[in-house]
């Protein structure tokens, strides 16, 4: 059955229909749930179709697919962005899951034991709800970046498609993450590159399809049963995974630069409306792609479901104090994998066990 257009309340609403959203719906499916997935994209898979035009994942076709269908490609292959976002939309054809597309949920609240959410006048009901929205969900950027002179072309690296949106002159990428060291090999075949940041390590191996049979089955195992709330060493990884950038792991230091792309520290302010270093050392730029990450926007949610910082107050999804409230796809939600395809399924089969029936809830109350 579709129910995407279920009236009434529901057993259970997911909000958000990427990956971590579809992949609950499959599990949910199973069980016969009644659910709704609403996702404020147009398509299913926008989320990846709107990342840069040569992006392919670091994760081999293998590790790709969502439960109950394999990714259909060269098992050591590496997906370009839009096969990925074709295989999202088909996964949810194929498995026939109510996800209703255009729908930006503003408003998310709790009144007695459901869970109202709106958006432009619409309004669902549920009794559980499942925050599935994606780690990526605000681009941050330094304060200073408003004081760049407004001749400087600047964006950040979620709106960077290819280097025709950038202007002649040098280009400064700030921030030696993975999307800064790929952004900024690409932008350095056709305008002279500075990229800005502290290296976070590398993996030893080259990339490609020998990596994906021998080395990449180790980082997924580590990824998924070694760094996890779990594990002594997992605790300890979990924070640093929210401020640290991951270890790049195609476009390594040598291939940058091989490239002729100048490495310098990270960028400290605007002087004069340009890039400063903090030895003074003024960056005449004509572009600036901020690579410089994504942070939590839940200010949708009614503070209440939140801690003093408007993050979720939660285990492994399960959010402790309000009955009923779940996160899935968050990073370090359960383990290093878990805001990666490869680690949605588990996290997402863990929750919908944990997502209570709600005769069984109103039951359980009833006889405490
Ligand atoms: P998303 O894919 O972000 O989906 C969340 C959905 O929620 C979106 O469709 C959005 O429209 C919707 N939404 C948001 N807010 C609302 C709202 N208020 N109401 C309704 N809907 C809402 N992972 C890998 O496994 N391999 C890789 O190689 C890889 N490369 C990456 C490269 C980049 C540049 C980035 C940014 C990430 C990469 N990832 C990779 C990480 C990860 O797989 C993705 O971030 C993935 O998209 C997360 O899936 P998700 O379902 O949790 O969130």
């Amino acid at each position: 059955m579709n129910n995407s257009d279920v009236t009434g309340t529901l057993d259970t609403l997911i909000i958000g229909g990427g990956q971590a959203g579809l992949a609950l719906g499959y599990y949910l499916k199973a069980q016969d749930r009644t659910f709704l997935i609403l996702d404020a994209s147009p398509r299913t898979g926008d989320a990846w179709r709107q990342r840069w035009d040569s992006l392919r994942v670091f994760t081999p076709a293998k590790y790709d697919g969502l439960p109950g269908l394999p990714f259909p490609a060269d098992r050591l292959s590496f997906p370009s962005k839009d096969e990925v976002a074709g295989y999202l939309e088909g996964y949810a054809a194929r498995f026939d899951l109510p996800v209703l597309n255009g729908v930006r949920i503003d408003h998310l609240w709790r009144e007695d034991d459901r869970f109202f959410a709106a958006c432009n006048g619409r309004r669902w009901e549920a009794h559980n709800v499942v925050v599935a929205t994606g780690c990526s969900q605000a681009p941050k950027i330094p304060d200073f970046a408003a004081e760049l002179d407004p001749a400087v072309v600047q964006f950040h690296s979620s709106e960077y498609r290819n280097p025709g949106q950038l202007q002649e002159g040098p280009v400064l990428v700030v921030g030696l993450g993975n999307s800064g060291a790929e952004i900024g090999l690409e932008v350095s075949r056709s305008h002279p590159t500075v990229l800005a940041g502290k290296p976070g390590g590398e993996i030893p191996v080259k990339h490609g399809p020998t990596a994906a049979r021998y080395f990449l089955p180790v980082v997924r195992f580590v990824g998924l049963h070694v760094l996890t709330l779990n594990s002594p060493i997992g605790r300890k990884a979990a924070p640093s995974f929210k401020t640290h950038a991951a270890p790049l792991i195609r476009t390594k230091s040598k291939d940058l630069a091989a490239a002729g792309v100048r490495l310098t520290p990270r960028v400290a302010g605007v002087e004069s409306g340009l890039p400063v270093l903090a030895d003074g050392t003024l960056l005449e730029v004509s572009n600036v792609i901020w690579c410089t990450g994504f942070r939590d926007d839940f200010s949708w949610m009614d503070p209440a479901m939140l801690d003093g910082d408007a993050l979720p107050r939660q285990r492994r999804g399960v959010a402790l104090d309000t009955p009923g409230l779940f996160f899935l796809g968050q990073e370090f939600m359960y383990a290093a994998a878990s805001a990666t395809l490869p680690g949605a399924s588990r996290d997402a089969r863990y929750l919908a066990a944990q997502i209570p029936v709600p005769s069984r809830r109103v039951a359980a109350r009833a006889a405490t």
